[in-house]
């Protein structure tokens, strides 16, 4: 995903957590208009959430939050707003409304269970429970005929038991997020990877080329080309024939090493199917190409194989095609693969350029 698409989802996320925050604001609003709440806790308390709210913004939209371990900043979205609300819970007269803060904290871990690691998650479960009893503490010594302590008993209690379930499922939905993680990463590669020769497949080919003349397509000035070559091992059928399926296997495992090595940096190769390679030269001209081709004619000359007897020795055709800006990438392949065809009727082990 592009850094710009991810900055976007962030932002959309944190905007739900604006709301949890605007709701958090209605209740102190609605608990000052009650006369539950003095005025002055009230205005600070609004002025420190907007405050917050404009910094998770400034952070996002600046991108400095990319320099952060996480740049969703999700652990801090759901602690910061806590210190705000323990500050006003202590100036709540009733006893019964503070429950009110401590519904939206569990809402607030919630937003985690879908995000934070597992140990993060009950890091900031047991913050919660720490910051209230605090609170608690804090209340009987400064202002106990704010404190009903039979009810703060099983409010507590309740709370407790609330945020460790929660606190438990969402390490849960974490490790099920890590273990699919891990499973799309696998079937991405499995997906793109070519289970022989462990090359990018036919279809990662085929992405990749697409890439890339969408790349060249968009150019004005075409200093550089981006050219294909199709190689096919000459008479890989006899190697198959005389020694054997697992023979032709460690030839084409050791052709497509070769193949890796032989290319420069940006470069891309691929196994089309059977004995037949794309190599992909983006930002080259024909006359690299055609170096770059002829090095590989050479390495292939040289490379000896341990599961063949001495001295056997393979070779291997290709057919170069410049990709024409606007044209389908498929137009190119053709091309590349109708030179192949030459290469192989003009007695195969060179390389020939589409005209
Ligand atoms: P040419 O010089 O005209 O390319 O002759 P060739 O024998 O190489 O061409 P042909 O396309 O007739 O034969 C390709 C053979 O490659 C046929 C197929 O059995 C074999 N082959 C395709 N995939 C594999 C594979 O994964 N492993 C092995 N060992 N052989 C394969
Ligand atoms: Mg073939
Ligand atoms: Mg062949």
């Amino acid at each position: 995903m592009s850094v710009d698409k991810s900055q976007r989802l962030r932002f959309q996320r944190m905007l739900w957590g604006f709301v949890s925050m605007g709701c958090t604001l209605a209740i102190v609003l609605g608990l000052y208009l009650f006369g539950m709440l003095p005025a002055l806790p009230t205005l600070v308390y609004a002025v420190i959430t907007m405050f917050m709210a404009i910094t998770f913004v400034v952070l996002n939209k600046s991108g400095l939050n990319l320099r952060f371990k996480d740049p969703s900043m999700t652990a801090a979205q759901i602690i910061t707003p806590l210190w705000p609300s323990i500050f006003i819970m202590y100036f709540v007269s009733d006893p019964q409304a503070r429950m009110a803060f401590l519904l939206m904290g569990t809402g607030g871990l919630l937003f985690g269970m879908f995000a934070l690691p597992r140990r993060t998650m009950l890091s900031v479960g047991a913050l919660i429970v720490t910051s209230y009893l605090v609170l608690l503490s804090a209340l009987l010594k400064w202002a106990p005929e704010r404190v009903n302590w039979r009810v703060e008993v099983v409010i507590v209690f309740a709370y407790f038991s609330v945020l460790m379930i929660v606190a438990y499922l969402g390490s849960v939905i974490a490790g099920m997020r890590t273990t699919l993680k891990k499973q799309n990463q696998k079937l991405e590669i499995l997906a793109s990877r070519d289970a022989l020769t462990q090359l990018p497949n036919r279809r990662a080919l085929m992405d990749q080329l697409t890439q890339e003349s969408a790349r060249i397509d968009r150019r004005t000035a075409a200093q550089s080309e981006l050219c294909i070559s199709m190689l096919d091992i000459d008479h890989f059928k006899r190697i198959n024939d005389t020694w054997g399926h697992d023979a032709g296997d460690a030839v084409l495992m050791q052709v497509s090493q070769a193949l890796q090595k032989t290319m420069r940096q940006g470069d891309f190769v691929g196994r089309f199917g059977g004995e037949e390679f794309v190599i992909l030269l983006p930002e080259s001209t024909l006359s690299a190409a055609i170096q770059a081709a002829e090095r590989i004619q050479a390495c292939i000359a040289e490379l000896t194989f341990p599961e063949l007897p001495d001295g056997t020795r393979i070779t291997v055709s290709q057919g170069i095609s410049v990709h024409q800006p606007g044209d389908k990438i498929e137009v190119t392949l053709k091309h590349a693969d109708e030179a192949l065809y030459q290469a192989k009727a003009q007695g195969r082990n060179r390389v020939v350029v589409a005209c």
